[in-house]
């Protein structure tokens, strides 16, 4: 049986981070196997995020970054500028075959196209196997994507779900130094949603028309809302769509152990870094393969992580009750978020970096009612 000390499953956001830090650290010689069942030769989606300065694991990424974003609520429209952040977008793509690249580089590395199916955890190591092939590793790192089930569960099950469409039009449209973080001109009925727009230049955007609620639209459903919105707000009758891309993320505060056995960890949305509240992951992704390289560089381990302060997970939790029982007034409760707070503020907060008074100041900012009733019904589980 082959060994290696590192097996990575999945190749997507948390594998290729984690094995690129690998490689940029003290560990670079050590073998490591990434199995993945796609070859990671499509563009399966486009990663976007804020930060003050672009990871390491980017530098040698394309990327496209802006320093404006609009935010369209309930009677409000604003322009925000972001300094010191910037948004900034990553093609699903480019990260994969930067990253693919560098690593063929390495002798140590090896991938293979194949599904992990089977796992067995023993003290001394880990079996990885599927019919066809049987692995032994110090160290299993396991992105396949989690089993979540709301049945019976005592958490929150939201899904942020959505379809996006690369429209290309003929005459002058967008303006690309201004992405729409949010855009809330579509009815709400029963669910929040919202059209998320990144230009790419005065004539080729994505237009992304996204929903946070527990069930999903029909096929039928996502574009009738798209081409309306088209016509309704962007005054578009005729376009091409190029090209278009799909998604559902989980959004709950059901927690996800890290540590699935003695030699085996959790990875990316599987691990628990899509922020539950927003959606956001590839950011926390990133971060998240830096502490595993250094815990395990400093311990032999990986699981001496940093945790945020405890009352983000109460924050989320609550964030996701009123979601779900106030869906048709989280376009009010975002406009006044927008409207009270410099983005700063509401970036660090997503981050879970504020201080607690920039936290305060943001809560009173929201309407209370909703937040109240959502407080009780988390803590009390009724
Ligand atoms: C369309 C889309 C757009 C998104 N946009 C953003 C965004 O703008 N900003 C943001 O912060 N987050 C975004 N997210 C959320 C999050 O960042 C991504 O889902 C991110 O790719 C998660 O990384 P991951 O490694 O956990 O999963 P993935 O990147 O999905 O990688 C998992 C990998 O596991 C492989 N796999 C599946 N089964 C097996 C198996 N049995 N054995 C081995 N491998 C297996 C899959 O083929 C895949 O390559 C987006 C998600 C989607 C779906």
């Amino acid at each position: 049986m082959q060994h290696y000390d590192y097996v990575i499953a999945g190749a997507g956001a948390a594998g290729l981070s984690l094995a690129w830090q690998l490689l940029n650290s003290e560990l670079r010689h050590q073998r490591i196997l990434l199995i993945d069942p796609a070859l990671k030769n499509k563009n399966d989606r486009t990663w976007c995020f804020w930060e003050t300065e672009l990871p390491q694991s980017l530098q040698a990424v394309p990327v496209t970054q802006w320093e404006n974003l609009r935010f369209i609520g309930s009677g409000f429209d604003q322009t925000f500028k972001l300094d010191p952040f910037c948004y900034t977008m990553v093609r699903g793509i480019d990260f994969y075959q930067a990253k693919l690249a560098e690593m063929a580089q390495f002798e140590n590395v090896r991938f293979m196209q194949a599904a992990v199916t089977k796992v067995i955890d023993t003290p001394h190591g880990v079996v990885v196997m599927d019919e066809d092939f049987e692995v032994r590793t110090d160290w299993f790192f396991d992105s396949r994507p989690p089993s979540l089930s709301a049945h019976h569960s005592p958490y929150r099950h939201l899904k942020q779900h959505f379809v996006g469409w690369v429209i290309q039009t003929e005459a002058d449209v967008f303006d690309p130094a201004l992405p729409t973080l949010f855009d809330f001109r579509t009815p709400q009925a029963g669910a929040m949603r919202f059209f998320y727009v990144i230009p790419f230049s005065k004539r080729q955007a994505l237009v992304e028309y996204t929903l946070f609620s527990e069930e999903l639209l029909t096929e039928q459903a996502y574009a009738d809302a798209i081409r309306a919105y088209l016509q309704t707000e962007l005054g578009l009758e005729s376009y091409t769509v190029v090209e278009s891309e799909s998604g559902v993320i989980p959004m709950t505060d059901q927690p996800l152990p890290r540590q699935l056995g003695e030699r085996w960890m959790a990875i990316g949305t599987r691990g628990g870094r899509v922020k539950p509240s927003s959606g956001y992951a590839f950011l926390r992704i990133l971060r998240d393969s830096a502490a595993i390289v250094e815990s395990l560089q400093r311990h032999g381990h990986p699981f001496d992580l940093p945790e945020p302060p405890a009352r983000y997970a109460l924050f989320d939790a609550i964030m996701l009750e009123v979601m779900r029982s106030h869906p048709d007034q989280m376009a009010d409760i975002f406009t006044a978020l927008f409207r009270k707070n410099p983005i700063q503020r509401i970036f660090h907060f997503l981050d879970e970096k504020n201080s607690l008074g920039q936290d305060l100041r943001l809560i009173a900012s929201l309407p209370w009612g909703p937040f109240l009733g959502a407080l009780w019904r988390v803590k009390t589980g009724k």
